[in-house]
């Protein structure tokens, strides 16, 4: 098949397209060399300046810059790492992905000569690489935004860049508005937001007029090809347009995809890697690397190293390469158009993570990494009708869409009490605001009277979701601590745990099944993990049952850190020998899941969510989805969207255990379905 594409526009560039030469010799500059071709070298003395005469400084340039690796770096050399009495200052710079961070980090302490940890590090959830040399820190925005609870002033640091602005994440908008709070009581402390495009003056009037500083990035032209028609699997045609570029195009350069998620990326991966060794030398050599959020360290490395001669290189990515992450050498990108997000719809209390289009601006966005090092060409899998009439302008920020919960926890221990008048740059709306407010309370974070109660303070320093909190904290009572502490490790880490090798997938299967319990999918993970700690971590073990060792390793490694933070904050062991282990377990768990619980239709067929009324239907992966007869009630751990509203990761619940956990949450009509079934 053939992917028919039209060209119809071009993004004009700024840069005389005879410099792709010079860039590839890029690879044999030294390291200085390298920093200071880069744009921002020549802001330099600009950027220090405006800095000194101001406390805040917007910075928009380019993709790709040097804003994230130089600009801290020019704050170190300048001194703003020296406090007044000469004791050391951090300068911190906050990313809203972990990967932007890790990777950051190493390329930064490379070019500072240090070692990974020392005065270049990075703090990422569960994971820090930083010590008390450390002057440079890369972290996520929300660890920064867990600092404000023990050190309300940030008194650490003596600058700080809150970098990728323009993606209005959550975490990036609340550490905004605090950080204007505290520019008042901190008048030595130097704040820099950097974004990547142009709707700078809205972060400019947030912060009282602050002053803008443009860098202005090379940016060669992109041609824009639209399909012709609709593309009903957009996986479908963007590997065949991987193949077409490949044949057709002379031009050297790499090719960057834009997937929505890691499950796609690997499934991609196989496919492409399948295709390439059937067409075995009959083809230019072609190289698939990936780069996605929970992308260990060591594979993110092969996306940076240099292409070898007469050989292609395909990238793909989330879309993490929009902005965050600059790879070099892309020529061509492959647009599909399509984005994975957390939503929530604050009348419904229901979040989940759904594949959307993706905006126009993001478009354009990914359309110009094609352009960074010459001319290049952005295919879009969509049609230029579809673009301008059914994508969005600008994303929607996350404060909009997503469950406030643990932000709104975070406030209160934070001691902002009145939410609705908090300065936020977009406010949520107060039914939202509310709806985490109830959640809270129920979960027994809040007393009556609104305040925070001890098991509150203690949620609020736990870096995950304060339903898992709770559990976690029940977990004790029930003796089943380190079971719990499993399931949540089990169930908090996202990548693939079981693959299915073509040649072998009854085998796969077969193995598969002998996992699962009839309770759920929860405590299938834990029987899953508890084997696996038994053959002492063994990778033999996973490949003998076709479980992921990589997935399982980093699971280990969440655990660990969740068992360290526990210990932390004092939420005790108590783990003991009990009579109905699988009982007690369940029941920790509903101690915090509650409100995900969803029972049978009258039909059968579908679940209703117990407030809203609302069919949704267990994820085809969940070992309870053929159950005949279905369970009658079911707890969830997260919805999916897709072709349906899916449960995934379900647990069987008795309904008398309803009463029991969840009657302070639920109104009496939401219950009444437990008498009809009794009649
Ligand atoms: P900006 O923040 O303005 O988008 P960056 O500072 O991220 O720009 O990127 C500047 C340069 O550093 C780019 O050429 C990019 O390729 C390079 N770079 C960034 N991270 C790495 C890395 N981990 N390995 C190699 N090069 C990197
Ligand atoms: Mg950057």
């Amino acid at each position: 098949q053939y992917v028919d594409f039209d060209q119809n526009e071009v993004i004009k560039g700024n840069e005389d397209p005879l410099n792709v030469e010079e860039e590839m010799e890029k690879k044999r500059m030294t390291i200085l060399e390298v920093r200071e071709s880069l744009p921002v070298f020549k802001f330099k003395q600009q950027f220090l300046e405006t800095v000194q005469e101001n406390q805040v400084l917007i910075v928009v340039g380019e993709t790709g810059s040097g804003k994230t690796t130089q600009l801290p770096q020019y704050l170190d050399e300048a001194g703003y790492s020296k406090g007044t009495e000469g004791n050391k200052l951090i300068i911190g710079c906050t990313q809203p992905r972990r990967v932007a961070a890790t990777s950051v980090a190493t390329r930064v302490a490379e070019e500072y000569g240090c070692k990974l940890g020392e005065q270049v590090g990075y703090t990422i959830r569960f994971e820090d690489k930083s010590n008390e040399n450390t002057v440079i820190k890369y972290l996520t925005d929300g660890m920064l935004l867990r600092e404000f609870l023990n050190d309300p002033e940030l008194s650490k640091y003596g600058a700080l860049m809150i970098d990728e602005a323009h993606e209005r994440t959550l975490s990036t908008e609340i550490l905004l508005s605090l950080l204007k709070d505290i520019c008042q009581a901190r008048s030595d402390l130097k704040l820099i937001v950097a974004s990547a495009t142009i709707n700078a003056t809205k972060f400019s009037e947030f912060f009282n007029n602050a002053p803008i500083l443009n860098i202005p990035g090379r940016r060669f032209p992109v041609e824009i090809h639209y399909t012709k028609n609709p593309e009903a699997n957009y996986i479908q045609a963007a590997i065949t347009t991987i193949f077409q570029i490949h044949l057709t195009q002379d031009l050297p350069g790499d090719i960057l995809v834009f997937l929505t998620g890691q499950d796609e990326i690997e499934t991609m991966e196989e496919s492409l890697n399948e295709s390439v060794a059937k067409l075995g030398s009959q083809i230019k050599p072609l190289l698939v690397c990936s780069i996605y959020a929970n992308l260990p360290n060591e594979a993110q490395a092969k996306i940076f190293e240099p292409t070898p001669k007469n050989s292609r290189k395909v990238v793909l990515a989330t879309n993490i390469a929009e902005t965050s992450i600059t790879i070099d050498g892309i020529a061509y990108v492959i647009d599909p158009g399509y984005v994975k997000q957390n939503v929530f719809n604050s009348s419904t209390g229901m979040e989940s993570l759904v594949v959307v289009p993706c905006s126009r601006a993001s478009a354009d966005q990914r359309a110009g990494r094609a352009g960074r090092v010459g001319p290049g060409k952005c295919f879009r899998l969509y049609t230029k009708w579809s673009f301008y009439n059914e994508l969005e302008l600008n994303p929607v920020p996350e404060i909009l869409r997503v469950k406030l919960t643990s932000v709104v926890l975070l406030l209160l221990s934070l001691g902002i009490n009145d939410l609705i008048n908090f300065d936020f740059m977009d406010p949520p709306s107060s039914e939202s605001i509310i709806k985490a407010l109830e959640l809270l309370y129920s979960l027994g974070a809040l007393s009556s009277l609104g305040e925070l109660t001890k098991v509150g303070r203690k949620m609020a320093e736990f870096p995950i979701d304060p339903m898992f909190t709770k559990a976690l904290l029940q977990s004790s009572k029930y003796g089943v601590f380190e079971d719990i502490l499993s399931i949540m490790s089990m169930l908090g880490e996202s990548g693939t745990l079981y693959y299915r090798p073509k040649d072998k997938k009854e085998q796969a299967d077969k193995a598969h099944e002998k996992f699962s319990e009839e309770q759920g999918d929860h405590l299938t993970l834990l029987k899953i993990w508890n084997e696996w700690v038994e053959t002492g971590y063994s990778n033999t073990w996973c490949q003998d049952h076709f479980v992921q060792y990589k997935t399982l390793k980093r699971v280990r490694h969440i655990r660990e850190q969740l068992e360290r933070l526990c210990k932390k904050i004092g939420i005790e062991d108590e783990t003991d020998d009990n009579e109905n282990k699988p009982l007690m377990i369940q029941k920790a768990i509903l101690s915090g899941f509650f409100p995900n619980i969803a029972r049978i239709s009258k039909m059968g067929d579908s679940f209703r969510r117990l407030k809203q009324n609302q069919a949704v239907y267990i994820h085809p992966s969940s070992s309870l989805h053929s159950l005949k007869p279905p369970p009658k009630v079911v707890l969830y751990h997260e919805l999916v969207l897709t072709s349906k509203e899916f449960m995934r990761n379900c647990m069987i619940i008795e309904e008398k255990w309803i009463k029991e956990f969840a009657s302070h949450f639920y109104s009496g009509k939401d219950l009444e379905f437990l008498d009809r079934r009794k009649r």
